[in-house]
């Protein structure tokens, strides 16, 4: 077990305050810091401060692969390190985006690859071979669109917006409100020429303005749809000739309350809107844009990842074991368990094997690895424990503590050859809308 410093990336919808907060920097921070990585990523592999030379996650993985990974693992992850944690602090919305399946990274990437695109070019789709599945577990209310929404809901919006130009297409997905109709109608949407997009969004906004103004309309304060109404406002004086205004029309707005976790399976559309969360992803950079960016969209391939099933938004529901919340995704990549500790807990164990990292988000916490090292941790502070410590357990102390451990999703009775698949938990969000 070892100190680990993660690294700040500093993109421009980050929050001035969150990430400083938590690892005790002035506030606010002279640039918008978006996300604190934690992991063995090429682009900023997280440091082991404790060692001489300011050796890196990454090089002690390829030093040791057996003591890090531990049996059964080095080879199912071929030296490559599962998963990447992030402290996502996000103060505007990010893009709308999709992650690939693992089936479909492999293919685009050796396509890719075979068409000599260069990995770092802008319209570079698959960097890497890998899926992107992802989850997020709020550390206070966050906010996001998610997954399509049931349609027939959507049909029940646009009605209520009344927009005249949108008519035909509300009426188009009223006759057929399913994924079908939903991928037709974006299909839609994503290729319309840009001169009608200009037409389209204002219109829209217009429509909402009036929505929300109407006492006792669904888009006006406490109705069905005011969320929704406002987050199209928000969008569409950020991004006036972006489709991907229209796109968010169709899927669900969520609000997590802390310690609730969103699921991305590969297709699902999602915008991170505002909120500070932990991120758990596989280590790849499979991102598919969908618009509300300045960023490359590549429409074909769009259509062809995303997944056009409707319904409430994908989220995990953990396994509750007294101070420990284990949250299963169906995915080999990883599994994150949250801690809430107090005082008189005693020693909690993480119940994750194999490699982790563990960061102290609030209170101060005492770890101990199976080899009998203790490490005192304050808030911002975080560890990587390989497979080698065996079992760590965490301590609060004076106060409470809430630690988050991340770790692979491997189990060695799964069944091998890559399969991105496992037991999760999948259920729908309580305060989604
Ligand atoms: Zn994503």
């Amino acid at each position: 077990m070892e100190l680990l410093e993660g690294t700040v990336r500093p993109y421009a919808w980050g929050s001035r305050t969150h990430i400083a907060a938590l690892l005790g920097e002035p506030v606010p921070s002279p640039h918008p810091e978006a996300e604190l990585w934690l992991g063995a990523h090429h682009d900023a592999p997280s440091r082991l401060v404790e060692r001489t030379g300011g050796s890196t996650l990454l090089q002690a993985l390829a030093e040791d692969p057996d003591g890090t990974f531990g049996a059964g693992r080095a080879e199912r992850w071929q030296g490559r390190f599962p998963f990447l944690l992030k402290v996502l602090a996000a103060d505007e919305p990010l893009s709308l985006q999709t992650h690939p399946s693992a089936e479909q990274a492999a293919a685009g990437f050796a396509r890719e690859e075979s068409t000599g695109v260069a990995r770092s070019a802008p319209e570079r789709n698959y960097r890497d071979p890998l899926p992107k599945p992802e989850i997020l577990c709020a550390l206070e209310e966050f906010h996001a669109l998610a997954g399509f929404r049931d349609a027939s809901v959507t049909v029940r919006l646009l009605r209520a917006l009344d927009v005249d130009c949108l008519a035909h297409h509300t009426e188009l997905l009223a006759a057929q409100p399913d994924p079908d109709g939903l991928r037709a109608l974006f299909t839609t949407w994503i290729t319309l020429p840009q001169r009608t997009v200009d037409q389209l969004v204002p219109a829209l906004l217009d429509a909402c303005v009036r929505l929300a103004k109407t006492p006792g309309s669904p888009g006006a304060h406490g109705g069905e749809f005011e969320r929704d109404v406002r987050t199209l406002l928000d969008l569409g004086e950020r991004y006036p000739g972006d489709a991907g205004v229209l796109a968010a029309l169709l899927l669900n707005r969520v609000v997590l309350a802390e310690g609730e976790c969103l699921f991305q399976p590969a297709g699902s559309p999602h915008a991170y809107l505002s909120g500070c969360g932990i991120e758990l992803m596989a280590n790849s950079d499979n991102v598919l844009r969908a618009g509300l960016t300045p960023k490359h969209v590549d429409v074909p391939e769009l259509l062809r990842i995303l997944d056009f099933r409707c319904g409430p938004p994908p989220a995990i529901q953990p396994r509750v074991e007294g101070p420990r919340a284990v949250f299963t995704a169906p995915s080999e990549h990883f599994r994150l368990v949250r801690l809430d500790v107090g005082p008189d807990d005693g020693p909690v164990d993480l119940g994750i094997d194999g490699p982790r990292i563990v960061l102290v988000v609030r209170g101060d916490a005492e770890l101990r690895a199976g080899g009998g090292r203790t490490v005192a941790l304050t808030r911002g502070r975080a560890v990587w424990a390989p497979a080698a410590d065996g079992a760590v357990t965490v301590e609060a102390g004076p106060g409470r503590a809430l630690v988050f451990a991340a770790g692979d999703g491997w189990t060695a009775d799964a069944n091998s050859g890559g399969a991105d698949i496992g037991d999760g938990d999948i259920g729908s969000v309580g305060g989604a809308d």
